[in-house]
């Protein structure tokens, strides 16, 4: 017998149900042995008559990327407990169906996806494999509450986040499940059906998937000088998390300091951590020397993931629809040259464009300077948030479905919980309270203090584009019938 594990953003060995639910199910058997197949998919083409695109969001560019050397790296940890990892590239409702019939797998198992679009894929993944007599188990993994267990009184979902985090840290967080214990590795048998899967085409191998395609507009390899992705070293950053953690409620807002923060957002995206080890361990180091507060400071923080994945649970199209439809009418100034001059890092306000640089070159970008350069882009320079968001997608190796959209609208106004509309920030002023010594912007825009160094003027004015967008703001209320 022979279980099926599809993978898709939980690219870990411990901690994981689906993999240990499969592991000690071909073990359990009476027959003998059985094997466990690891499966992830590049998902491409699936759709619907009536919903269009089904299944994830298109990973960007970066995020590709760190996919390609996690998955690298995860082949090597799946080897080593007997479990081979295979690669397939088109619509998973096919190729799922086609690599459970060539192995005559009894059980498929995966992690659970919230967004809605990938719900309908596995729903319909999940009927097909009932279909041909094969049994289909989602598991629980990339969350730390599943957004159906956290509701409202009246049974709807929380649209602020502080009322959603008490009620959400009710819901008891479970042990960490530890690494399975090796198989004996996959039969002959199954080397022959994955070997004849790989001739006919419906597998490929991991350069096949084509991840490592790039834009050269913004590429630069700089990217993997800093960052090793791979479960390995995610468990080797976990170990610093203490550092991190030291101090973090006063220094989490300072750019500037490398350990302000603890940097293991693309950890979770591509689920090389899961988010229950990270409240434990957040938990130990509480009993350990860092401060409690401190380590709840930063507990908080991976409820705020919680939270926008509960609203990407229950609204779809997040990177597009404002969650406030009256901004669908906000009059926003698109504008091609002002936008290029915000992604290279050239508007002339030295944070904003340190934060670009540090996009750029390392994929990752601090959340206090996140928060000052969405909020020029949308606000001063009255750029569509929704462009700015899909060039963070594509640049950000953290780039996640939930966390991405929500940030950007609660930047722009229009989501749930938002910061009021005229909360705009300066970034000036954020750079004086916040980068105090200058160390932020001096390691990414190093020129700015030279003269003759070609350093561009400002591209707004930020007294009178804050006056702009705040009667832009007006205008769409007056529209709205808001005012
Ligand atoms: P830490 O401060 O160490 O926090 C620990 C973890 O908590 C993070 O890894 C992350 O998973 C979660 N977290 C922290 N802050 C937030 C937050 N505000 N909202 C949701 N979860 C949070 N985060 C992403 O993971 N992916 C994105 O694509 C993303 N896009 C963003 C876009 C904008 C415009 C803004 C303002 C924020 C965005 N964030 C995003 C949230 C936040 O900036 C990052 O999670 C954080 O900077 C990651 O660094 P860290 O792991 O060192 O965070």
């Amino acid at each position: 017998m022979t279980t099926l594990l599809w993978l898709r953003d939980d690219l870990r060995t411990l901690d994981h149900e689906a993999l240990t639910a499969a592991v000690a199910e071909v073990r359990g058997q009476d027959e003998g042995r059985g094997d466990v197949v690891a499966l992830w998919i590049r998902e491409e083409g699936a759709q619907d008559d009536d919903a269009g695109r089904l299944g994830p969001r298109p990973l960007g560019a970066a995020a590709r990327w760190w996919y390609h050397r996690s998955l690298e790296a995860l082949a090597l940890r799946l080897e080593a407990l007997g479990i081979p990892l295979v690669f397939a590239r088109g619509d998973a409702r096919r190729l799922v169906l086609e690599v459970a019939a060539g192995l005559d797998a009894s059980v498929v198992r995966w992690s659970r996806r919230y967004a809605p679009r990938s719900r309908a894929l596995d729903a319909q993944v999940k009927t097909l494999l009932g279909e041909a007599g094969r049994e289909a188990h989602s598991h629980p993994g990339a969350l730390l509450t599943e957004p159906w267990e956290v509701t409202t009184g009246a049974g709807g979902n929380y649209r602020v986040f502080t009322p959603f985090h008490r009620a959400a840290m009710d819901v008891p967080v479970g042990a960490v499940l530890p690494v399975p214990e090796a198989l004996d590795g996959p039969s002959a048998e199954t080397e022959q059906v994955l070997a004849a899967l790989r001739g006919r085409g419906v597998l490929t191998d991991l350069d096949g998937l084509g991840l490592l395609d790039r834009d050269p507009e913004w590429w630069r390899d700089t990217v993997a000088e800093h960052w090793t992705p791979g479960e390995e070293a995610a468990l080797d950053a976990l170990d610093a998390l203490e550092v991190a953690l030291d101090g973090y409620g006063q220094s989490r807002d300072v750019p500037g300091d490398p350990a302000s923060t603890s940097r293991l957002s693309p950890r979770l995206r591509s689920g090389e951590l899961s988010p229950r080890t990270l409240w434990h361990a957040a938990r130990h180091a509480a009993e350990q020397d860092v401060a409690a507060q401190d380590a709840r400071a930063w507990t908080r923080q991976l409820y705020w993931r919680e939270f926008c994945w509960s609203l990407a649970y229950h609204h779809a199209d997040l990177e597009t629809v404002p969650l406030r439809p009256e901004f669908g009418a906000f009059a926003y100034r698109p504008d091609e040259g002002l936008a290029r001059a915000w992604r290279r890092g050239r508007t002339g306000l030295r944070l904003v464009d340190a934060g670009m640089r540090q996009l750029g070159e390392t994929g990752w970008m601090h959340n206090r300077v996140r928060m000052a350069t969405a909020s020029l882009f949308c606000k001063n320079m009255l750029q569509p948030w929704q462009d700015g968001e899909a060039w963070f997608w594509d640049t950000l190796v953290d780039a996640d479905e939930a966390n991405n959209p929500v940030s950007w609208q609660w930047v722009a106004g229009s989501g749930a919980d938002a910061s009021p509309y005229f909360r705009i920030f300066n970034p000036e002023t954020q750079a004086a309270k916040f980068d105090v010594d200058g160390r932020y912007v001096s390691r990414w825009v190093p020129e700015a203090d030279e003269p003759l160094c070609g350093y561009p003027e400002p591209v707004v004015d930020l007294k009178a584009s804050r006056q702009e967008a705040l009667d832009a703001y007006a205008d769409m209320k007056d529209a709205a019938g808001l005012s």
